[in-house]
């Protein structure tokens, strides 16, 4: 009996110990090389650094995007929402539907999922912003046209 009781005991220290082989994983700054936008998803230049990308079970991607002015993403969503948290400069927002909104430093902007829209920099100012957002079924989301020049210009 004492002996089934410390069978037992081992074998949930050996299960306990492979649960442990997984460490802390430090990506040091530089690692990922800094990327263009490519054109069929930004209007402008956008230059990108990815900091995050799914890793199982993991789905989450969190991206650093510069916008040029007058820079923008061409109209998309995502399926499982997405945060944009702005880093530096002024950007615009706008949702399939909505106006087109400011945004500044500091601020914390939610998309729901499926929502169409656009984010980028303001016609006149650089924009920098941290994007969050998580994979489903392999996909981050789906690919729309551009924004047209009339409605990123519109007040
Ligand atoms: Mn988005």
């Amino acid at each position: 009996m004492k002996r089934i009781a410390i069978s037992v005991g081992l074998a949930v220290l050996v299960a306990a110990s492979a649960l442990a082989q997984q460490h802390i994983v430090i990506t040091p700054s530089g690692a990922r090389p800094t990327i263009y936008g490519p054109p069929q998803a930004y209007t402008g230049r956008a230059v990108a650094d990815t900091l995050v990308a799914p890793n199982d079970p993991s789905h989450v991607m969190a991206v650093n995007i510069t916008f040029e002015p007058g820079a923008r993403t061409a109209w998309h969503n995502h399926p499982a929402g997405q945060y944009l948290i702005v880093t530096s400069g002024v950007g615009w927002v706008q949702e399939r539907g909505g106006k087109k909104r400011e945004v500044h430093p500091g601020d914390v902007i939610w998309t729901p999922p499926g929502v169409a829209h656009w984010h980028g920099a303001t016609a006149k100012n650089a924009m920098s912003h941290l994007a969050v957002w998580e994979f489903v079924d392999g996909s981050g989301g789906q690919l729309m046209e551009h924004v047209s020049d009339a409605d990123y210009l519109a007040e």
